[in-house]
């Protein structure tokens, strides 16, 4: 289950819980509350039902492509001044080895959908690198100048790293 690999998990036991378990996903953290006397056997159990149910809810939640197309402006305002042009951003959920690509030729965009489930500020990179393309279809130096104006560039790569990812395309 390649979307589970990467995700963290974050356990706040607390005192005043009782008895029941409860999940919730936070930039991409799988944040569990657990009742302070909870065992590792207990945790371990909750925490893979919540994985499952969380990874259900996902698949079945399409990431809208409004939102998408949105954030593609914002970012085209903000870090291209405004001048790319594009025909249509969108969600695909038959990208298994990259997370995005761009066809500069009739200005398309896909991301994978894996990318839905990591935090915004990856997902906006590789929008970022994606919509660079559009004026630079090379991974040239002019290339990387246009994508390291997003601020979190660097950490983002480093997010990407981490969890083993294919690298964006070559
Ligand atoms: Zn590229």
């Amino acid at each position: 289950m390649l979307y589970w690999v990467s995700m963290d998990v974050k356990i706040i036991r607390s005192k005043r819980r009782k008895k029941t378990v409860q999940g919730s996903l936070q930039d991409g953290v799988l944040v569990v509350r657990a009742p302070e006397r909870a065992t590792q056997a207990e945790l371990d159990r909750a925490v893979g039902a919540l994985k499952a149910r969380m990874e259900r809810r996902l698949l079945t939640q399409a990431p809208s492509d409004e939102l998408l197309e949105r954030r593609a402006r914002e970012l085209n305002r903000e870090h291209f001044g405004g001048a790319l042009r594009w025909s249509s951003v969108r969600w695909v959920t038959n990208q298994h080895t990259q997370l995005g690509s761009c066809t500069s030729l009739d200005g398309t965009i896909r991301l994978s959908h894996r990318l839905a489930q990591m935090p915004p500020f990856v997902r906006d990179y590789v929008l970022m690198h994606e919509l660079a393309h559009l004026l630079e279809p090379n991974h040239g130096s002019r290339f990387w100048e246009l994508v390291n104006r997003f601020p979190r560039a660097e950490r983002a790569r480093g997010y990407l790293m981490a969890i083993g990812s294919e690298p964006l395309e070559e």
